[in-house]
């Protein structure tokens, strides 16, 4: 079915973005993705990509291209810092149970898979969108160098700080989750590394680690912090086995043979979920719109979903209001949910009394199973 938009500009070519353009493009649309970046590095940093997202990517077409790049995840652990097991999954039988695996990927991979889908040209560097207008005819958004460029539908891409949120809906406020993460990837041959998905429970502070491939394990690490405290590079690696000393094997281990200069920083913030996301011919999609905290793995496995059914709605609608007042309301409600259960996950993996640490632990070994499957199946189980 022919799209109700012919011409559509994406801004941001990150995860949301780039899938959004791939989606345009096969239902006919010329888009266009203008990234602020002079060039894409995704250095030091993995992805776990879980059953709903390659779902969603299947209907892209690129399930499999993901699929054979990335490591599959057949089962996780969360620990306590001194290794003991507090609760096991079984992600394997996510497989089974709802069709498609969960994958672990570096971004740079998954960034290339999805480049390799848009004709050359699709990808603008270097243009940072500074401001938008539109009218009844169209849209135009304007760039730091004076370009503009115009189109029927624009696309808000642009991550959790988006430019186009704050110029559509000044007054929405970003939420600090209390607690900043740091990322790093390391090439290892450590078996305990290479094996089981981990994530281990401190008191105010999380590491986890997983493979990405046969030979590279991705890791992150959280802290609670006051926002904006950013270490510098230099101070982030030993900043970070100050921290984790003594945390059971091998997490010493992959911080010591991580380069500093690829230790990544971010300030961990979502957005409390709002029913609106566009005005006129304007609509956010992602990070923009519906960032949430890293704690379900699912922040960007929301914004593939959300270019899935951005595009089947302008597929299926007559008409562009519609189409965008039907984006809003079948994905507002599930974003919500994973932005509201991740926001809560977080407050209590990030608990610091000691107290109220053990507590937290005897609560999860004595969760039954049943209970964690559940919540799970809701975020993996989706059907778009
Ligand atoms: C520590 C951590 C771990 C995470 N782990 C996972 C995980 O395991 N699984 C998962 O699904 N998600 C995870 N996420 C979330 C995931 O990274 C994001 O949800 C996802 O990257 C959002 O994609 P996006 O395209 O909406 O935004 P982004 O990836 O932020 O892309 C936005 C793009 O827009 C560009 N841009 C910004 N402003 C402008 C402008 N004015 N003009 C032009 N371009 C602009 C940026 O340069 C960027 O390239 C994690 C996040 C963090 C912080």
């Amino acid at each position: 079915m022919a799209s109700v938009v012919k011409r559509a500009v994406v801004i941001g070519g990150g995860i949301g973005g780039l899938c959004t353009a791939i989606g345009l493009q096969q239902a006919g649309v010329e888009a266009v993705v203008y990234e602020q970046a002079e060039r894409l590095s995704q250095v030091g940093a993995g992805l776990t990509l879980w059953a709903n997202a390659i779902k969603a990517l299947r209907k892209l077409g690129l399930a499999d291209a993901v699929i054979n790049t990335g490591a599959k995840i057949e089962r996780g652990e969360i620990r306590t810092a001194d290794g003991r097991t507090l609760s096991r999954s079984e992600q394997g039988e996510l497989e089974q149970l709802f069709g498609e695996p969960t994958i672990a990927i570096h971004r740079a991979d998954l960034h290339d898979i999805l480049l390799s889908a848009l004709p050359t040209g699709t990808l603008r560097l270097g243009a940072r969108c500074v401001r938008l207008e539109q009218d009844e005819a169209g849209a135009a958004t304007h760039f730091s160098d004076g370009q503009t460029d115009r189109a029927d539908l624009i696309v808000g891409a642009d991550g959790v700080n988006s430019v186009v949120r704050k110029q559509l809906f000044p007054d929405l406020k970003l939420r600090y989750s209390g607690y900043t993460a740091w990322r790093g990837v390391v090439a290892t041959r450590d078996e305990a590394a290479l094996g089981t998905t981990n994530e281990s429970w401190g008191c105010g502070s999380r590491f986890g680690f997983l493979r990405i491939d046969r030979e590279r394990v991705y890791w992150f690490a959280t802290a609670n912090t006051p926002a904006g405290q950013m270490l510098t590079a230099a101070e982030r690696k030993s900043h970070l086995q100050a921290r984790f000393k003594g945390w059971h094997h091998p997490i010493e281990m992959l911080l010591a043979s991580t380069d500093a200069d690829e230790i990544l920083q971010n300030d961990i913030y979502d957005l409390e979920p709002v029913k609106r996301w566009g005005v006129g011919r304007i609509i956010l999609l992602g990070d923009a719109i519906h960032p949430t905290t890293p704690n379900m793995g699912q922040g960007a496995c929301m914004a593939i979903e959300s270019s899935v059914v951005l595009t089947r709605s302008l597929a299926q609608e007559s008409t562009l209001p519609t189409a965008l007042r039907r984006y809003e309301a079948e994905r507002m409600p599930r974003t919500a949910w994973i932005t509201e259960q991740s926001w809560r996950f977080g407050r209590i993996g990030q608990w610091g009394n000691p107290l109220a640490c053990a507590m937290r632990n005897l609560m999860i070994r004595l969760t039954p199973d049943s209970v964690m499957k559940k919540t799970l199946a809701k975020a993996v189980g989706y059907e778009l």
